[in-house]
């Protein structure tokens, strides 16, 4: 059987109890050696072969996985945070179908859970957003038309950008003109939940120098709105005065 794991933001002890499981009883490893941090191989079994995607295209991933599962032995393909999210899961799972092999999914955290769990934030507060984009800067791969960064700002939602810390000048100035105010609040993290993890507080204007200032150009996702500012309504949830299908309000 081939497992599509989740690896987790980084820490190695963020990975799911399936996941840890499932390194420990593979035959074969095939990890996104340029994001998964390689502290998670300590789980697999001593006789198990390990590649490093980020050496490989899909078909040298999908001809060492193959062979493997079709021999009968256990191959995780290890990718970093979640894989449905800047995975190129998809492409893999549809190889795999075309040559009749089975295989599961075991989810992981994703960077942007990380990220808030570095910024010890909440992405969707009352009153400020109830709504997260997670999205990018078109780079080699593009981005559709309609999902150009100024339309998806004039939502003012939260808004959260992977593979975007190397294009700050041109995102910050493309974030303002779709209607962020320049001193809404933004924050660079780098390497969520790994030790040298770094947390930069600025603004949507200042993002380009304070990336700049701590020398961040990749690894890193880019959180933006008022989420990370003061106000916000308290939830209904836990409302005194608001009954739930599980509590009576009290007053
Ligand atoms: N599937 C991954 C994302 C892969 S795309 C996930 O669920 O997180 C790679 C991009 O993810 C990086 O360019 C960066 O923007 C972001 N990223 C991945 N791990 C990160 C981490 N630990 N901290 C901050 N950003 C991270």
């Amino acid at each position: 059987m081939i497992y599509f794991v989740g690896a987790g933001s980084g820490a190695p002890d963020l990975i799911t109890v399936r996941g840890a499981r499932l390194l420990g009883e593979a035959d074969v490893i095939v990890y996104a050696g340029s994001l998964v941090n390689p502290a998670l191989l300590a789980y697999k079994k001593a006789d198990c072969t390990v590649y490093d995607s980020a050496k490989m295209t899909l078909e040298e991933v999908i001809a060492v996985m193959a062979p493997a599962a079709r021999a009968g032995q256990t191959v995780v393909r290890l990718h970093t945070g979640d894989p449905c999210v800047y995975g190129a899961h998809r492409e893999q799972m549809d190889a795999l179908d075309k040559l009749g092999l089975p295989y599961e999914v075991c989810p992981g955290v994703s960077s942007f859970c990380g990220a808030a769990a570095a910024l010890k934030a909440e992405y969707t507060l009352p009153n400020v957003s109830q709504t997260v984009i997670l999205t990018r800067m078109e780079g080699r791969t593009p981005v559709p038309e309609k999902e150009k960064i100024e339309s998806l700002a004039a939502h003012g939602a939260t808004m959260v950008l992977f593979l975007s810390a190397g294009m700050l000048e041109e995102l910050s100035a493309r974030l303002i003109a779709g209607g962020y105010a320049p001193e809404t609040p933004a924050a660079i993290v780098y390497k969520a939940t790994w030790p040298d993890e770094k947390v930069v507080r600025t603004t949507v204007a200042e993002l380009p120098a304070a990336a700049a200032r701590e020398g961040v150009t990749k690894t890193a996702l880019i959180t933006v709105g008022g989420f990370l500012g003061g106000g916000y309504e308290r939830s209904c949830l836990y409302d005194p005065a608001f009954t739930t299908g599980f509590r009576e309000a009290s007053r």
